[in-house]
């Protein structure tokens, strides 16, 4: 029985529990709900998450190739054309990189992904063949663990490449919506390229994540974009950025986006994308510090353990102890 004195907007998206789908319409009014209504909002998106979601998805990554990117993206501290101050690297030997991996391994993690920053890499450079190297022997010594990749554009021959060797997942974010990526990510790519990566990861079958970041000047409307986008390009995996905004780049001041839009924003994604993962990755303890466990109450069913890119996290342990707490709110536990 749906509560008759529930906002009628709530009411009406109700029809998500029964296996329909929202209209953007109605997606548009969700986003203007303010006060107690976001927590009726914040009720009805963990519904969803708990009828049509499976246990946490929890991984972490490795910057694997830190910096130096020929991509000038407005949030990254990895761009060339910026001038944050970061650890810069080429490629990490194959033993830390293994070592990583043992260490995800031993800590429960099921899936650990290996990051480097820049455009992506042809079939034949020597880091894509390392990189490739470090896949085969984590498979072969972590054969539970599933290995993630996210190493840029892919080409025909890399992606398959990435297929012979059984990758879970590949990331490549789309950010925000499609049509304002030029004006509000980058102008030194297209998002189409991205989109064909996306294609050639479905055509080899490879599970596709693809996310976005919340706080760089976009609207509800293009966050609503951002996640209609997803549901027709019928990604697996929808990892969620916040902002952290960090000095040396043009986003540097950003005021970023309210706690509250932040957890609309996670709570329409959850209607409009029942079944899918939706992972908090970066902000998750910067921005949302006190509220963290509120967006996994919002629809996300999964996170990123044990820090981030550029800008450092929780470690895994005591995430354990925070996914413990979480269980509670589940009906599968
Ligand atoms: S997000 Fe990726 S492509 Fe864009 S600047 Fe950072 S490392 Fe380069």
């Amino acid at each position: 029985m749906i509560d008759a004195k529930l906002n009628p907007f709530i009411h009406q998206a109700y029809c998500v529990l029964d296996g329909e789908s929202i209209s953007r319409e109605l997606a548009t009014d969700l986003a203007q709900l303010e006060g107690p209504d976001i927590l009726d909002l914040v009720s009805l998106a963990n519904k969803v998450r708990d009828k049509f979601c499976d246990e946490e998805h929890i991984c972490t990554i490795l910057n694997a190739k830190s910096g130096q990117c020929s991509e000038n993206c407005k949030f990254c501290a990895q761009s060339s054309h910026h001038e944050a101050e970061i650890d810069e690297y080429s490629l990490l030997d194959s033993k830390e990189i293994v070592d990583k991996a043992r260490f995800a391994a031993e800590n429960g993690v099921r899936s650990f992904g290996i990051v480097t920053s820049g455009l992506g890499f042809p079939k034949a450079n020597d880091v894509f063949k390392s990189i490739l190297e470090a896949i085969d022997t984590i498979k072969k010594e972590f054969p539970d663990l599933g290995i993630c990749a996210s190493l840029g554009m892919l080409s025909e021959e890399t992606a398959g490449e990435l297929a012979k060797r059984n990758i879970k997942h590949y990331n490549i974010n789309l950010q925000t919506n499609p049509e304002r990526y030029n004006e509000l990510i980058a102008t030194t790519h297209d998002v189409n390229d991205r989109i064909k990566t996306i294609k050639l990861l479905q055509q080899h079958s490879i599970g596709v994540c693809t996310g976005g970041i919340i706080g760089v000047g976009e609207t509800m409307e293009d966050r609503i974009s951002l996640a209609f986008s997803l549901k027709e390009l019928n990604v697996d995996v929808i990892p969620l950025n916040v902002l952290v905004p960090i000095d040396g780049t043009p986003l540097e001041n950003s005021s970023g986006a309210t706690i509250a839009e932040i957890t609309k924003t996670f709570a329409l994604f959850r209607l409009i994308n029942p079944t899918k993962v939706i992972k908090f990755a970066a902000g998750r303890e910067t921005i949302m510090k006190d509220f963290q466990g509120l967006l996994m109450l919002t629809g996300a069913n999964g996170y990123l353990t044990g820090g981030y890119l550029t800008t450092r996290g929780r470690n895994i342990s005591d995430d354990e102890v925070f996914q413990n707490q979480l269980n509670h709110f589940s009906s599968k536990k």
